[in-house]
């Protein structure tokens, strides 16, 4: 190869690392857009033009020491041990056929069971397997583990840490049964000391190692706790959480811990008390996620104890900036260095001539509303909040069914199960059987089958505890 032609290389090498959106990353959009249902296909979607969704692991370690009611695991899943090599080989499986399906980039949670029942180096092992196939890894958790796990976890044996960033949910609520120093509470509100202590074990290990955190809170919702939830915003909204996530109770999973009046917390009752906590409207309609009967987000910043929307759907002017957003940028990977970052986003702003002093304007206008000395006296974080409601077994049991059959039920309520399970919006993958599968029909259609074989290969004795 002459000079002139290897420098003709580099600058072909140099173009195609600096587009907007990695040509991978579009291929997967596309075929993503192409699968949504048409009733989704909005303005405001983000999934098949932004993302392709999030994903989440399943039987990589399916046993849990809490007991939970409801639970979404099936019966066999605390019969099945949790054993470090099938994890590890099992979570890469998974996470290379998310790769060659979804592309190089997606959002991961790291799910089972419960997490910390991993040793510290197994789950440091499933986190690195899940970046290396380009996963930005969740761990799930009850939250009922120590600092000295979350120290392990974040340090390799040479103290140096292993991870710049660790991203945890913790679920915390008040129908969770066995956690250590309050096995049974009696209402959300005594369980705020251990959300609090949470948040202050990673805050900690920022400190002494320099390790970031992003910290999402998980709660159920049943008509036990539902008038708790504005409460529980207000009290912990400013312990460290960037996320607080609501999922109402769903009839999944194992079916003795099921209980009466699920079906009476409705999606509207349990956004109307996030509402209430957040002490604002959620415009959830701005920005969608999938289906908007299984998921509402709302990003935001809370200014003092004041929550405001990043795009509000009330405002004409934030909905036009949402549409030139998403057409100049969808797809582009904001997590990438500093530096090709911005020129990807010059590159993508040159091709959109208007949407440089658009964006400006919305950012003026986002900064009246937050307020010039609230920031420059740091009182502004970045805060979301969602609500991710699952379906009922009885209902995705023949609706997965038929869909796999290329059918469509006539039967409407089956039909609308069948809608959502097309826009879903959390994957799990099957590489055996070349499938990508809905979280809903993992746990109502295939989980069961999933554990008792787990249970046979995995039996709780005779074999190690991690
Ligand atoms: S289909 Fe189920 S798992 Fe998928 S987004 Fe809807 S509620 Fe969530």
């Amino acid at each position: 190869m002459n000079l002139v032609s290897a420098n003709l290389e580099r600058l072909r090498t140099l173009e195609r690392w600096t587009r907007p959106v990695d040509p991978e990353v579009r291929t997967a959009l596309d075929r993503r857009w192409a699968e949504l249902p048409a009733q989704v296909k909005t303005r405001s979607q983000t999934v098949g033009r932004h993302s392709v969704g999030c994903e989440g692991t399943h039987g990589v370690f399916p046993r849990c020491n809490l007991a939970c009611t409801p639970c979404y695991h099936s019966e066999d899943a605390n019969k099945v041990r949790i054993d470090g090599t099938h994890t590890l080989v099992e979570v890469d499986r998974q996470m290379a056929y998310l790769r060659s399906r979804r592309g190089p980039r997606a959002h991961a949670q790291l799910i089972g069971g419960e997490v910390t029942l991993l040793t510290p180096e197994v789950h440091a092992e499933a986190l690195k397997l899940m970046r290396r196939h380009g996963r930005l890894p969740m761990s799930m958790t009850h939250g009922d583990f120590d600092y000295d796990y979350l120290e392990q976890l974040a340090l390799a044996p040479d103290g140096m840490p292993r991870f710049g960033l660790l991203s945890f949910a913790g679920h915390f609520d008040s129908l969770m049964i066995g956690r250590r120093g309050i096995k049974r509470p009696r209402s959300e509100r005594d369980l705020h000391p251990y959300r609090q202590r949470f948040c202050e074990m990673f805050q900690r290990l920022q400190r002494e190692h320099g390790v970031r955190h992003y910290l999402a809170h998980n709660m159920t919702v049943t008509p036990q706790n539902l008038g708790e939830v504005a409460e529980v915003i207000r009290s912990c909204r400013r312990m460290g959480f960037r996320m607080f996530s609501f999922q109402p109770a769903a009839y999944v999973g194992d079916e003795r811990r099921w209980r009466e009046g699920y079906r009476a917390v409705t999606s509207d009752s349990v956004w109307a008390e996030i509402e209430r906590g957040a002490g604002a409207r959620l415009p959830y309609k701005a920005i969608q996620v999938g289906d908007e009967r299984c998921n509402r987000t709302v990003w935001g910043l809370l200014v003092g104890e004041r929550w405001v929307p990043v795009v509000d759907d009330l405002v004409a002017a934030d909905l036009e900036v949402r549409d030139r957003l998403f057409t100049a940028f969808a797809g582009m990977d904001f997590g990438a260095p500093r530096a090709l970052l911005t020129i990807r986003l010059a590159r993508a702003a040159a091709r959109q001539p208007g949407v440089v002093p658009l964006a400006s304007r919305w950012a003026v206008r986002l900064l009246r509303r937050v307020g010039l000395r609230n920031l420059l006296r740091g009182r502004v974080r970045p805060l979301t909040f969602v609500m991710h409601s699952f379906m009922d077994a009885a209902d995705v049991k023949p609706a997965w069914e038929l869909l796999r059959r290329g059918e469509l039920s006539d039967d409407p309520r089956i039909r609308a199960t069948q809608e959502r399970l097309q826009a879903c919006s959390y994957a799990m993958a099957h590489p055996e059987s070349d499938e990508l599968v809905p979280a809903c029909a993992q746990h109502s259609a295939l989980d069961p089958l999933e554990n008792i074989e787990l249970r046979r290969r995995l039996p709780l004795v005779g074999g190690s505890a991690r």
